[in-house]
């Protein structure tokens, strides 16, 4: 009865035995199907089969890296993928690469920690081949490559600025809540000061607005939320 099962199936690429052994145990724990490839090679083979809904991504694979099977993941699925990496050194390189993770979390980490992360990750739209960008007069998101340009120029955005924006964006002309960002950002950990949303939409509307005091595109509603207008 294998299709009845309605657990989220995690796919976990890791080749140290102790990290495979204690999130096998873990995230089963935590309501997650799990199945473990400790080689990239084992991957390619389970990803097809098993449809998982979520990837735990080693970056050091014995047969390869995980950055290059992260964007070869994404060439043919919208999977979303998680990279582990044992340095924070590593996760400036993850991140300079733009390869499309959906988060990154670095060794050793606690297991609430990634939980939550998983748990946000699934919790916001995919994006895969077809649906990557959002065009908003001059503004293109490019939601695959995280980058986004205003009339052809590129505009830098943090990664929180632009998971924000993605998540609007999969919302567009709809409001998305207040606790729908704090949900998909902050993982629903208690923001005792949820002014720091408020600091993320103000820096993202000077960067994207014509003119930021009047926002055309990144909308306030007040009392509930923000919407994103085409
Ligand atoms: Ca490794």
């Amino acid at each position: 009865m294998i299709d009845a099962d309605p657990r989220p199936v995690v796919l976990v690429v890791e080749d140290e035995v102790g990290y495979q052994e204690a999130l096998h145990v873990g995230l089963t724990v935590e309501g997650f199907a799990v199945v473990g490839a400790e080689t990239i090679g084992a991957a390619r083979e389970l990803l097809p089969r098993t449809r998982p809904s979520l990837v735990l991504l080693d970056v050091m694979l014995p047969d390869g890296s995980g950055i290059d099977y992260c964007r070869e993941i994404h060439e043919t699925t919208r999977t979303p993928v998680i990279m582990v990496s044992a340095r924070s050194s590593e996760v400036d390189v993850v991140l300079g690469l733009e390869i499309g993770a959906a988060d990154y979390v670095t060794k050793p980490y606690r297991l609430r920690e990634l939980v939550a992360r998983m748990r946000a990750v699934l919790r916001r739209p995919q994006v895969g081949p077809g649906d990557e960008r959002v065009v908003l007069g001059d503004l293109v998101i490019d939601l695959v490559r995280r980058t986004v340009t205003r009339g052809g120029v590129p505009v830098e955005l943090s990664r929180k600025e632009f998971d924000l924006l993605a998540l609007f964006s999969s919302h567009l002309g709809q409001v998305v809540t207040r606790e729908q960002c704090l949900d998909a950002l902050w993982w629903g950990l208690d923001l005792a000061d949820s002014r720091t949303l408020d600091t993320h939409v103000k820096r993202l509307r000077a960067k994207l607005e014509v003119d930021p005091p009047r926002p055309r595109h990144l909308i306030t509603v007040r009392g509930v939320g923000f919407r994103l207008d085409p």
